[in-house]
């Protein structure tokens, strides 16, 4: 048997050569020949010339030492990406009777009796066309492998804020996420990214002066989220935020770009606010003559309610919810609560199995002739209808979870005074507001609601002038005032109200 040896390439470290080798030791098989040894180079095609390849001049080198007269390969472009090369390398070989095996042709360059295969020379001649072919097939190697190798995390080049490059992956640099956390945080609430630059910079944040478009460029970033975009694909890093932080803070950005120049017309509870009537409560504008108002579509009777004052109600009463669901106690309630539900969910569930159980046995009994007609009818309807009542309490159990988690996860504890920001702020927390006569109730996702006695007109300018001078911690008592009254009549009036507040 002829001794032979192996000659593999492959364009990247990523390319496997175990497989060229294994294809190669069976071809050498077909051939009989017996392979005395294996030379492997992993170098770019594109950049390294011919004599760069260390492994291949080592193999010439041990072919003409030991005289082996058989050099396989997979396919002609093994041999050298540049086609003058390849030509003078078959030359050669063919000079010194040396027989190259190409095993993709399944063709070799000499005839058995050592003359030169024609095919080989119109190979050869192909081999222009087909090296330019091949270029592109190698600068597809060359980009899968980046690809694979961008995959299982590396090839992170980037000096990312919040993340060190460590064994060419990112990793979360904790103490910088703690400020990349407080970026999104402080978008969230309502501030630009100037502002929060300049409070980066004076928290010395990695000892440097933040400009608003580093800020703008990590709170955009979806790296941030663990989704780090490599061409196109998408591969999954340490997320410093979470995907709805991040999500809520694009539609911020994205409302802010749009609106924020006039958000004052904005109505924040468009669709979400409604006379005790039933019908919408419409927020109504007209500059010229003052009026700032929301009232009653259907015109029913409800008083209409001043909208800057409603607006701010609102919003302090979101904010001291929020300050509620950062209490320990409240998180540990609604977590129970949770829990509860989840039972209930679970015992429902069960139960649904079993009068699916059930009704099929009714079914057989029906078909069976055991049972009448109308028995068979009675008790199906009862299965039904208790069916229809678990699938919907379920539906309600699962939404008021989803809402509760959603509460609990709400990171917002100051309402923005834009009304984009804020409309896109109470979104997911908020269910309706209801306007009465005298209360405006608050529906929360997920909470019971909340109401407030709304102050109109005279009584109104009383506790503004009241929040002005003691602020909200000091309660406000309406005080009615009757021109013309004695002062005796008035404090009568006074202990009055007292005692039956509105
Ligand atoms: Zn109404």
């Amino acid at each position: 048997m002829e001794k032979a040896v192996i000659y593999v390439r492959v364009s990247t470290l990523d390319q496997n050569t175990d497989r060229q080798i294994f294809d190669l030791t069976n071809y050498s098989k077909q051939l009989n020949l017996k392979i005395d040894k294996v030379f492997s180079d992993t170098i770019s095609g594109f950049k390294k010339g011919f004599d760069d390849r260390e492994q291949f001049n080592l193999m010439l080198e041990y072919i003409n030492k030991n005289q082996i007269k058989n050099i396989l390969v997979s396919e002609l472009s093994r041999i050298s990406r540049q086609y003058i090369h390849t030509v003078n390398f078959i030359h050669n070989c063919s000079e010194k009777l040396i027989n190259i095996h190409i095993q993709k042709e399944n063709l070799s360059t000499l005839n058995k009796d050592g003359t030169t295969n024609g095919m080989v020379q119109m190979m050869v001649g192909l081999l222009s066309s087909i090296s330019s072919q091949e270029s592109a097939t190698l600068s597809y190697r060359i980009k899968s492998g980046k690809r694979s190798e961008a995959l299982k995390g590396n090839s992170y080049h980037g000096q990312l804020y919040g993340y060190d490059k460590i064994d060419g992956r990112p990793v979360i640099n904790q103490e910088e996420a703690i400020f990349v956390r407080k970026m999104y945080e402080m978008l969230l609430q309502g501030f630009g990214c100037r502002k929060i630059a300049t409070y980066l910079t004076e928290a010395k944040a990695g000892q440097k002066v933040w400009s608003s478009a580093t800020v703008h460029s990590i709170v955009t970033n979806p790296f941030f989220k663990g989704k780090r975009r490599f061409k196109d694909i998408i591969i999954d890093v340490d997320a410093i935020v979470s995907e709805q932080v991040f999500n809520e803070a694009q539609t911020f950005i994205k409302s802010r770009f749009r609106f924020v120049s006039d958000s004052k017309h904005t109505n924040p509870f468009a669709s979400f606010i409604f006379c005790e009537c039933g019908a919408t409560f419409l927020q109504t504008i007209i500059k010229k003559n003052r009026t700032d108002l929301y009232k009653c579509s259907a015109s029913c009777g409800v008083k209409s309610i001043n909208r800057p004052y409603l607006i701010d109600e609102i919003k302090s009463l979101l904010e001291t919810n929020a300050k509620l669901t950062k209490d320990k106690e409240v998180r540990a309630n609604f977590n129970f609560k949770i829990k509860l539900n989840k039972a209930t969910l679970l015992k429902n569930e069960n139960r649904l199995l079993l009068l699916e159980k059930m009704s099929q046995k009714n079914y057989d009994l029906y078909t069976s002739e055991k049972i009448k007609e109308s028995q068979f009818d009675k008790a199906l309807l009862r299965y039904e209808d208790e069916e229809l009542k678990l699938n919907q309490m379920n539906t309600k159990l699962i939404e008021t979870n989803k809402a509760i988690t959603n509460s609990l996860q709400n990171e917002i504890l100051h309402y923005s005074d834009n009304l984009e920001i804020l409309k896109n702020q109470i979104l997911p927390i908020l269910d309706k507001i209801v306007i009465g006569e005298k209360h405006c109730t608050v529906h929360m996702k997920g909470f019971s609601m909340m109401y407030f006695y709304i102050y109109r007109g005279h009584e109104l300018q009383s506790y503004r002038n009241h929040l002005k001078k003691h602020g909200s911690n000091v309660a406000f008592k309406p005080s009615l005032k009757i021109e013309g009254l004695d002062e005796d009549t008035q404090m009568l009036l006074d202990n009055y109200l007292d005692l039956n507040p509105y």
